[in-house]
């Protein structure tokens, strides 16, 4: 069905980690946080209607990455996760059941003590919470993370951890180990009946890379095993930040590659319901 255009990556495609990348590739210590921006109505990061926080950095350097300007950690709001709470409390009255505050970036984990300050005050006041994270961090900042976080929805970039190097910038084994982890966490969870943390995984379609068959049978396996995923959201690759790299005087190294035709997207998404899972169509 799908043809298997990159047996391995296109180096021309891969990242290039320099040296200044390095520099803010490794996650924050401090409880005070750096903020890029706020949405304050998106309904399109998790459940019902939501605040969204975008922190700076990010632990990984994808390719295609359409926030390419949140990771070198110039621009940003400095807060306390008190004083984002009170931010965020002037729309607690529009979330409803279902809204609440999604944590994404950059990622959450790069700044992992104050999204678990943050995440414990929204805990105390009531607010659903929802990381939107690649879980490229250590067993120990997911295990702290996990009783304050209602919702992980988990993106992993590409199963073959070489290819994943190519368009990230680091191998997928912490990742997978990760998501391991937390499927064993909710399954203890289950067992004695306790609350536990919900699982979406978000899946770019990147053609040639995520589309080929290889890639597919891997991720229907992969979703197989870990089980617990409430949701399979697939997102189509795009272009609508490539000219970000352009303004930083960066290069995009996808520009031959197009976005993926909504016909490929349906298939895909008719494969994985096949399989049993529920699919969304992600932006
Ligand atoms: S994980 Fe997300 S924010 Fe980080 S580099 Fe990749 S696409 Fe950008």
């Amino acid at each position: 069905m799908f043809e298997f255009l990159h047996k391995s990556a296109n180096k021309d495609h891969c990242m290039v980690v320099t040296q200044k990348d390095q520099e803010h590739m490794s996650p924050m210590d401090g409880t005070t946080g750096m903020i890029h921006s706020f949405e304050t109505f998106g309904a399109l990061d998790g459940p019902g209607l939501r605040f969204v926080v975008f922190l700076e950095g990010c632990p990984l350097r994808c390719v295609f990455c359409h926030n390419r300007d949140m990771l070198d950690l110039k621009d940003y709001m400095k807060m306390t996760p008190a004083q984002l709470l009170a931010t965020v409390l002037d729309y607690k009255p529009y979330f409803g059941k279902k809204g609440g505050v999604t944590v994404s970036g950059g990622d959450p984990v790069f700044q992992p003590k104050f999204v678990l300050e943050f995440l414990k005050l929204c805990r105390k006041n009531g607010i659903h919470t929802t990381l939107d994270t690649s879980l490229f961090t250590s067993e120990k900042n997911l295990k702290t993370l996990v009783p304050y976080t209602d919702l992980f929805m988990v993106s992993l970039k590409h199963f073959d951890s070489e290819i994943h190097r190519c368009l990230t910038g680091v191998p997928n084994e912490i990742i997978l180990k990760n998501i391991h982890t937390l499927n064993n966490i909710i399954e203890q969870g289950k067992k004695l009946k306790k609350a536990t943390p919900r699982l979406w995984f978000r899946y770019m379609v990147l053609p040639g890379y995520t589309d080929t068959s290889k890639n597919l049978k891997a991720l229907v396996e992969f979703l197989h095993k870990t089980k617990n995923w409430e949701l399979i959201e697939l997102l189509p690759y795009h272009t609508y930040g490539a000219y970000k790299w352009e303004k930083l005087g960066l290069k995009y190294t996808l520009s031959d590659i197009k976005p993926p035709e909504i016909k490929d997207i349906l298939k895909i998404k008719k494969m994985l319901e096949k399989e049993g899972f529920k699919v969304l169509l992600g932006d």
